[in-house]
């Protein structure tokens, strides 16, 4: 009896030594912080605002992660506020919700300008770039919001240069590389070249005339349509749509049909 008591004991205590060796999952944040993020998106993001519980919480810690995993920079301004991070990375995880393994994985840094920015390589004022480089997404802050506050303009800045930051991770070899579906991929291609010519000409008012810049300016434009003027979109050039559906892996229309796990 005695025995068999000592070996109890050996295995109690084996046992609790195990399980303290087995290491706890660091929390993202303290849960005062998560819970300002998860107010900020309640409040401002309407991607998250008509999730269902249990995507909600997958949105939160994917936008937690983004947080963690970028470093953000101020140019000309300071600080970064909690709230330019969130929601930032929210539209980071809006983009690729259906690409679970994806992380914009060469993008480290977020630049972040006040207002519009001027650059002296183009001349010009932007609202955004994605620098491949400098491994840099660029943005000013001011056209972003104006991006959320209106989710039916279809011109969502922030959107747009995930999109192709997305579109650049799929061709950089690193760990998100060519994860578009190959089928889907080449039906995209094989539909770009006919809807550019279809907006240069003028017939294919439903985007605006910008899309036809390019095959990347096609694709973030289009983006930018496929969040905010989903229900036309749809509508009026279903096979682009469900193309897109396919490369992103999710539909705007039933996304609370997007599994979670
Ligand atoms: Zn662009």
């Amino acid at each position: 009896m005695a025995f068999s008591l000592a070996i109890f004991l050996v295995l109690l205590i084996g046992f609790a030594v195990f399980y303290r060796s087995i290491p706890t999952p660091k929390p993202l944040y303290p849960l005062v912080k998560v819970r300002e993020i998860e107010n900020i998106l309640a409040k401002y993001f309407p991607y998250y605002q008509q999730l269902l519980l249990p995507q909600k919480k997958e949105f939160l810690k994917r936008v937690m992660q983004f947080m963690q995993q970028k470093q953000f920079i101020p140019r000309g301004f300071k600080p970064v506020t909690l709230e330019m991070q969130a929601m930032i990375a929210a539209s980071a995880v809006q983009l690729t919700f259906g690409l679970p393994e994806v992380s914009l994985a060469h993008f480290k840094r977020i630049l972040i300008y006040a207002d519009d920015y001027y650059s002296t390589i183009t001349r010009k004022y932007h609202r955004g770039e994605v620098n491949p480089r400098l491994q840099a997404i660029v943005l000013s802050w001011k056209s972003f919001v104006e991006g959320y506050a209106d989710v039916t303009s279809g011109r969502n800045v922030g959107l747009h240069e995930m999109a192709h930051a997305l579109e650049l991770e799929n061709m950089i070899e690193n760990e998100d590389y060519q994860f578009f579906p190959t089928e889907a991929q080449q039906c995209w291609k094989g539909l770009v070249p006919y809807y550019i010519e279809k907006i240069k000409r003028g017939e294919a008012s439903f985007f605006r005339d910008y899309a036809a810049t390019n095959a990347q300016e096609f694709f973030a434009v289009t983006v930018e349509y496929f969040f905010e003027n989903t229900v036309e979109f749809e509508r009026q050039h279903p096979e682009l749509f469900y193309t897109l559906a396919t490369l992103l892996n999710q539909n705007p229309l039933v996304n609370a049909e997007i599994a979670v796990g």
